[in-house]
């Protein structure tokens, strides 16, 4: 859009960054009464990566359509009323978790009890199921009805400084070589890492204290053959699964790391290696022979692989640094920064896209309640921060603990249940209307006391020089014992096989 600056015109909040969390944060803080502007330096539509939707974002949407009144923002909380009001806008039905354990040098195989297999539902059907997002769509389509609601919106703008002074933002910014000027109130920082933060505030981020240690390389590619078509040719049988496993957030477990495969309704699937960086080889190695290598290793992941061709965005196969970051500080004099830019983990548990909207759901409340920007916002923007930083070292006890696990799916099945146990928890109490303040009810004692026994008694086991079945076992007994006061959805109930029908209550 032509850049128009009002030079009289004063914002009371600027936010940098128009991914869904900038985007939504904006339309919510108009509709509390602000005068808000939007400043992207890309231009919609552009590819995103962050697809997999959940139950608590679900929720958490849904709560925001009804208390800011965004109605049209419910739609986009199940795939089939998505489907219904913009079947224009890509994604795919999610219908839960599917995990499925590849060993080196073998065909994928598997045996009655679904030894090599987890299905997790999250949703009953397919009209109420989550959904993969695809970015480039629902951005883009949230970026109109920014422009809609008459929030001032600059894209293709870069902030090169800002100055704070008589409690007011001198924003300067850069569009197409005119430099421009933006009044602000206050500023926030959306803009999904911490390269911003560091630019204007000096605060820097960094993979300190993380005990998560991964990197990913990932595309998006046309006409992936099904997952389930692969199983039946090896004649797998799949009628006890509880949905369709490519119609959920599918993952492959390797010995180094993990693949997500999300497949969208237009033949598209984000596809993604996540590895273990602490295999420093591995690290080392090319981006290409690390393809290639993985593709020598399984065979069925070749097999996938063979006729794949890149869409045509992103177009390359991309990959990212040491994933794990997070800001030393979240919010300053007249600024804070929303949950994705303060840090992130690892895709795993696709926790994202609900924790950047449990932030603005707390952001909205915070500065709702503080219109002048004056204290006590301070107090409360401490107390975000403290919220955001227990959240993700939680996020990051319940990856790392994944990744130890990864070469013994049975120890990988039995850990991951810490992570479904919170999850229910938490919306539990959210479906019942109980105040929630922390993501995955990281505050509560016992599930700090579950997640780090068990991660401690998982470190003794992986130092072990073998790990034998009995091990195993007895690991997955003492996790069955230990969520066993809040497991109502049988999870590890062995006649389940692995196959988990129902952990949601319907919502
Ligand atoms: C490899 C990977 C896989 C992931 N998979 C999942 C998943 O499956 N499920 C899930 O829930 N989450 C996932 N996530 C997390 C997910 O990506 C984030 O939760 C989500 O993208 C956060 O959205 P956002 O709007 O805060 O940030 P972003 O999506 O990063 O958007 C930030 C926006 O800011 C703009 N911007 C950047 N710098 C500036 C600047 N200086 N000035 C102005 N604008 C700027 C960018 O162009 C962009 O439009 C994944 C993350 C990674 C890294």
């Amino acid at each position: 859009m032509l850049f128009k600056v009002n030079r009289s015109e004063h914002y009371d909040i600027a936010i940098a960054g128009a991914g869904f969390a900038g985007a939504i944060t904006a339309l919510v803080l108009k509709e509390c009464g602000f005068n808000i502007c939007l400043i992207e330096k890309g231009k919609h539509p552009r590819f995103a990566i962050g697809e997999s939707s959940t139950p608590i974002a679900d929720m958490i949407l849904r709560s925001l359509s009804s208390k800011y009144n965004l109605p049209w923002l419910y739609d986009f909380s199940r795939y089939g009323s998505w489907q219904q009001a913009h079947p224009e806008i890509v994604c795919g039905i999610k219908r839960g978790f599917s995990y499925y354990k590849h060993y080196p040098g073998k065909a994928f195989s598997t045996d009655d009890n679904h030894i090599n297999e987890l299905l997790v539902a999250a949703s009953v059907s397919d009209e109420l199921s989550d959904t993969n997002w695809l970015r480039s769509d629902i951005d883009a389509f949230l970026v109109t009805k920014v422009r809609e609601a008459g929030i001032g919106y600059f894209d293709g703008t870069e902030i090169t400084s800002a100055i704070r002074e008589n409690s007011k933002w001198e924003i300067a910014a850069n569009y197409n070589n005119n430099n421009q000027t933006i009044h602000a109130s206050f500023f926030i920082d959306a803009t999904g890492s911490g390269i911003l933060a560091d630019k204007l505030f000096s605060v820097k981020s960094s993979a300190e204290n993380f005990l998560t240690n991964s990197f990913a390389i990932f595309s998006h590619f046309d006409n992936l053959p099904r997952w389930t078509d692969i199983l039946r040719q090896k004649n797998i049988a799949t009628n006890d699964y509880p949905y369709d496993a490519d119609n959920s957030a599918l993952h492959h477990v390797l010995d180094e790391g993990w693949i997500w495969q999300l497949r969208f309704n237009n033949n598209r699937t984000s596809w993604g290696f996540v590895l273990n960086a602490n295999n420093l080889s591995l690290q080392k190695m090319q981006t290409k022979e690390i393809w290639n290598m993985m593709r020598e290793k399984y065979s069925d992941i070749d097999f996938i692989l063979k006729d794949a061709m890149l869409s045509a965005q992103p177009g390359n196969i991309i990959r990212s640094g040491r994933l794990q970051r997070k800001l030393e500080k979240c919010f300053g004099d007249g600024w804070v920064a929303m949950p994705h830019t303060i840090g992130f983990v690892d895709p795993l548990f696709s926790t994202g896209i609900a924790y950047s909207l449990a932030g603005i759901e707390r952001i909205a409340e915070i500065l709702s309640g503080n219109r002048n920007f004056q204290q006590p916002l301070y107090d409360e923007l401490q107390e975000y921060e403290n919220i955001v930083t227990e959240e993700l070292k939680l996020i990051d006890l319940l990856v790392a603990g994944c990744y130890k696990t990864m070469e013994h799916f049975q120890l990988f099945n039995a850990w991951s249940m810490l992570y479904f146990t919170f999850t229910i928890m938490y919306e539990q109490k959210r479906l019942k209307n109980l105040p929630v303040k922390y993501f995955l009810e990281a505050d509560k004692a016992e599930v700090q006391q579950m997640a780090h026994s068990a991660y401690k008694d998982l470190l003794k086991l992986t130092q072990q020089e073998t790990i034998s079945q009995a091990d195993i076992s007895a690991f997955t007994d003492s996790v069955r014992e230990k969520i066993k006061p809040y497991n109502i959805a049988g999870l590890m109930e062995p006649s389940f096989k692995n196959m988990y029908h129902h952990t949601v209550a319907v919502l």
